[in-house]
């Protein structure tokens, strides 16, 4: 099963593409953790995209299209994928679709969280990642047990530097600007499918799982 989840910063994409991983036995794909790793590691892509990240703008198309090439490359997504973070931009829908063309694949489903602008902001603002396993948290919704230390794994929870409130609201306008236009694209082709993404985590996921379950039997794993 080959699955979009779009929706502005703060929907809980990453949240959701966690659980449904499980739930589906596909792994997650988010083009933001494999730029931050990329960051992290001092390539020369994660040079370049770093200054993008830091203003909460896009990175060019070609530099994220290639990093999620490459990945799809990989074994793992030979069953399907969640792709959390692309595309957010026409321009990469058009990519994802030749690459899967390449491999005669199609995508089953384009799941959109629509979440409240004062709710995002809330979330984004209180939001804590752990450094080894990427589990979320936020400070009053979803703490964790002990300050600063990831439940899951005893990791080191940290707060990106674009969730600062001067970040988060360029993101959001990114978002209204490059990314919402994909909702009207994905729709024309009856693919996407608008997910109340308001209320409990677990909820939300449950919502998502019964509609990708609905789907055609051949493309549920
Ligand atoms: P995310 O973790 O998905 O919120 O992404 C964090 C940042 O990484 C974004 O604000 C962008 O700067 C960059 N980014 C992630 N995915 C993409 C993408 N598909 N296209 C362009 N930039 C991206």
């Amino acid at each position: 099963m080959r699955v979009v989840l779009v929706g502005p910063p703060g929907a809980g994409k990453g949240t959701q593409a966690r659980v449904l991983q499980s739930t589906f036995g596909i792994p997650q794909i988010s083009t933001g953790d494999l730029l931050r790793e990329a960051v992290r590691e001092g390539t020369p892509l994660g040079k370049q995209a770093r200054i993008y990240m830091d203003k909460g703008e896009l990175v060019p198309d070609s530099l994220v299209t290639s990093l999620l090439a490459e990945r799809m490359e990989k074994a793992d997504c030979e069953k399907g994928f969640l792709l959390d973070g692309f595309p957010r931009t026409i321009v990469q829908a058009d990519a994802i679709d030749a690459e899967l063309g390449r491999r005669h694949q199609q995508l089953d489903a384009v799941i959109s969280i629509v979440v409240t602008r004062q709710e995002l902001v809330e979330r984004l603002s209180g939001r804590w990642v752990c450094r080894s396993c990427q589990a979320m948290y936020h400070e009053r919704f979803t703490p964790s047990k002990r300050s600063g230390v990831c439940d899951a794994c005893s990791g080191e929870l940290y707060q990106r530097s674009d969730d600062t409130a001067e970040t988060v609201n360029a993101r959001l306008e990114v978002y209204e600007r490059s990314t919402a236009p994909l909702l009207s694209y994905y729709r024309d082709r009856t693919l996407l499918y608008d997910i109340d993404g308001m209320g409990a985590p677990e909820a939300i996921a449950q919502r998502i799982s019964m509609t990708l379950k609905s789907l055609s039997p051949h493309t549920a794993a």
